[in-house]
């Protein structure tokens, strides 16, 4: 396999910003096909233009995960400023056109004065885009969701693992509790919930019992993520162990939901990077929810309906206005619900009709010096820097490079001045980044592997003292 150099990944070329009147998503179709991961099922160009793009609107997190993929400066850079935020939300529109979801992310983007979360999301509804939050939870009670979503938050994605270190939890399945506690927070407010997970050793023999979970809080939970330990960032618990795989984590996957799932009908991005499937949750049970490949087909390649919208009965709405705009599709589609009725019978009459969709997904981040050419060139997954959108892996793999840059502010006055991220004072001048130091911050403002580290060596100073003492104490060096 050939990987990207240090030099390559310094320099890789932001992708230009397309026309105003381009074909976004025949852009991305060219980089698909060009890496071979094109076909009439692939959603990356059919159905949108990226599959989502991240705003981090805060460096800061009140966790300390293990495998975390931020850098080892992030807690001594300060918040974004609020205008250069909303430029990057300007940037993401212009860019990837109305409808993109978009990730409000960190660090811990609740750790940020609530009105301007608030000011953000609106902004990303206003805008015409997807806002969802990305969060440990911690923050986000249920009168804070619910003033989210009255500024038009679509989605809640909560991060919960063993990874996090949650104090008095030591299997995923006592997390459970924590899962719920967040679900009955988002119960009412309007809101999709998703839950990511990061799959280690450790929880890997987990991930049925989390699964089973999930399927019973389907009413509530749309979508659960798998995301891969990689070798990246500043956590201390990098290396992934040879139990997990995308393979393997997909039938960890299937042995929770109790059958088969298809995790190859509908591809979203590179094959290597993701797998998605979708499936219908009927009295408590699983069933395959794109098990026919000719439907799946066209459906994606209508490209045009958006049935992932706001309300319970909009993908229904969706359904009815994707046959009515598609009437030689009426077929295909009814033979389609027929099949699944026929199948589930017996649970839908115990159910009395009711069905919960919910989405798998798998993301397989790459490690940081192992960049693989075709998967950061046919990205599904961006974050948007002060120069454009990057791939997250690629900015993973140089996010000092992002997150020290002074940040050009327009001041209206003609001349902009330049914020800089670890002092927030503006400048005339816009100064270089420097080479700094992680372990040179205060330790309140260290985290992972240089908290680690200066942890050590203090436990070892303190030893050093000790044996000192005692050496003189007994007039000689101590024993051992
Ligand atoms: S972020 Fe990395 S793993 Fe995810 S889609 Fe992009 S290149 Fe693939």
């Amino acid at each position: 396999m050939v990987y990207l150099t240090p030099e390559e990944i310094k320099h890789y070329p932001i992708d230009p910003m397309p026309a105003a009147d381009a074909d976004r998503r025949a852009i991305v179709r060219e980089r698909m096909e060009s890496v071979g991961q094109w076909s009439p099922r692939q959603q990356l160009g059919n159905r949108m233009a990226i599959g989502c793009v991240a705003l981090e609107i805060t460096q800061r997190c009140n966790l300390d995960c293990t495998c975390c993929y931020l850098s080892e400066h992030s807690e001594a850079v300060r918040d974004l400023p609020l205008p250069e935020v909303f430029r990057r939300i300007d940037t993401i529109t212009s860019y990837y056109g109305p409808g993109t979801a978009v990730q409000i992310t960190g660090g811990d983007p609740t750790l940020r004065k609530k009105s301007e979360l608030v000011e953000i999301v609106r902004r990303v509804r206003e805008s015409g885009l997807r806002p969802s939050l990305f969060t440990n939870g911690i923050k986000a009670t249920r009168p804070y969701l619910q003033e989210l979503a009255a500024a038009g938050l679509a989605d809640v994605a909560f991060h919960v693992d063993l990874t996090q270190e949650r104090k008095g939890y030591a299997t995923e399945v006592e997390l459970n509790e924590v899962r719920q506690e967040y679900i009955e927070n988002a119960r009412g407010t309007g809101i999709s919930v998703f839950f990511n997970f990061t799959v280690t050793e450790q929880s890997f023999h987990e991930i049925p019992e989390l699964v089973r979970f999930y399927i019973r809080n389907a009413d509530m939970v749309k979508t659960a993520s798998f995301q891969l330990q990689a070798d990246t960032g500043r956590g201390t618990d990098r290396e992934r162990g040879s139990l997990i795989s995308q393979a393997s984590v997909r039938s960890q996957i299937e042995q929770g939901a109790g059958t088969s799932i298809d995790f190859d009908a509908s591809p979203v991005g590179h094959s290597s990077c993701n797998r998605y499937a979708m499936c219908f949750e009927i009295n408590g049970k699983l069933y395959n929810g794109l098990d026919d490949s000719d439907f799946v087909s066209r459906i994606v390649a209508s490209g045009d309906t958006e049935w992932d919208a706001y309300t319970k009965l909009a993908p229904a709405s969706a359904a009815l206005r994707w046959i009515k705009d598609h009437p030689g599709d009426l077929l295909p589609a009814a033979r389609y619900m027929g099949r699944l009725v026929w199948k589930a019978r017996a649970d839908l009459l115990a159910s009395r009709g009711r069905v919960n969709r919910i989405s798998f997904f798998l993301h397989n981040f790459m490690d940081a010096c192992h960049l693989e050419p075709d998967r950061i060139k046919s990205c599904s997954f961006y974050t948007v820097t002060r120069d454009g959108p990057v791939s997250m892996c690629l900015a993973n793999a140089k996010r000092d490079d992002y997150i020290l840059q002074p940040v050009k502010l327009e001041t209206g006055a003609g001349k902009p001045v330049f914020w800089q991220p670890l002092s927030g004072d503006l400048h005339d001048e816009e100064g270089v980044v420097q080479e700094l130091d992680p372990t040179a911050h205060p330790l309140s403002r260290l985290k992972g592997r240089s908290r680690a580290l200066v942890w050590r060596e203090r436990e070892r100073e303190k030893a050093r003292a000790a044996t000192a003492r005692s050496a003189s104490a007994g007039g000689g060096p101590a024993a051992g």
